[in-house]
């Protein structure tokens, strides 16, 4: 499972603003594809239709996974094909292995342990040999920015989706933390299909393909090699 496609798209949140207008393109299985564009653009648009936080009106075009219009699929399974990274994950106060394994029923603690490794968390992660605590240890309100999305790395990880929405955080970040950071998305989008809003020059230069959205339009698309040679 795993090929997105958006079939001309369009959506309105209210009568004044269009957010996307006629938006087609396709995401094949496995395969990375980065939204730029400035604020308003529509990124967002796109991926909360995905997830279906709203619903495309009759007429507004069709969203696809694996060829099947996702009006037709429950939320239930949608949800559980479709991980998400967001910008600012809120985390419990708690350890850092509570968070990663929260709602996650049986997941043991190798298992989390190994969420964490190739999260980059694993030298944070607190565990015992009778499976991992969930009060005592690091505890998330005391976490970096960085880390928070590694811990939301690590649970989405843990979820093993085929399909990925990620926002990528803007804030500046230091070095050591943003090699981790890219580390722990390489372990995570490898063989998935996902939809990033991209701000890191990683994320774009490494998408097998750019959407560039300009007033809720695909103003260009290709690869970055491509979209480099019509500057
Ligand atoms: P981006 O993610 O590229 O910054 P969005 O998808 O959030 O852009 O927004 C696209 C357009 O839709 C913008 O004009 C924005 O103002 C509008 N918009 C976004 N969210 C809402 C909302 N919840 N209600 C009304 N308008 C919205
Ligand atoms: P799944 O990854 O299995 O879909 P979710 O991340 O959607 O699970 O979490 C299930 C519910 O728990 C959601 O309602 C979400 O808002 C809430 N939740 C998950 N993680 C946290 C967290 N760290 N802090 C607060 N609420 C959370």
């Amino acid at each position: 499972a795993g090929e997105i496609e958006f079939d001309n798209v369009s959506f309105s949140y209210d009568k004044r603003t269009t957010a996307l207008s006629g938006v087609s393109f396709k995401v094949p299985k496995g395969s990375s594809v980065a939204l730029v564009g400035e604020s308003g653009a529509g990124k967002s648009t796109i991926l909360r239709l995905l997830y279906r936080f709203y619903d495309l009106p009759e007429g507004g075009g069709r969203i696809l996974i694996d060829g099947q219009d996702i009006r037709n699929v429950t939320q239930k399974s949608l949800r559980a094909a479709i991980g998400v990274v967001p910008q600012d994950s809120v985390l419990f106060n708690s350890s850092i292995a509570y968070n990663i394994g929260y709602g996650k029923f049986g997941s043991s603690p190798e298992a989390i342990e190994e969420a964490a490794k190739s999260a980059q968390m694993h030298d944070r992660i607190v565990t015992f040999p009778d499976g991992y605590d969930t009060k005592v240890g690091e505890r998330g309100v005391r976490l970096s920015g960085g880390e928070k999305q590694r811990v939301a790395i690590a649970r989405t990880l843990l979820k093993n989706p085929p399909i990925l929405l990620l926002d990528e955080a803007t804030s500046a970040l230091d070095t050591s933390t943003e090699k981790d950071i890219q580390k722990a998305l390489q372990n995570l989008v490898r063989g998935r299909s996902s939809l990033s809003i991209a701000h890191r020059l990683s994320t774009i230069a490494s998408a097998d393909l750019i959407l560039v959205l300009k007033d809720g339009q695909i103003a260009e698309q290709g690869t970055h090699t491509e979209l480099l040679a019509l500057d």
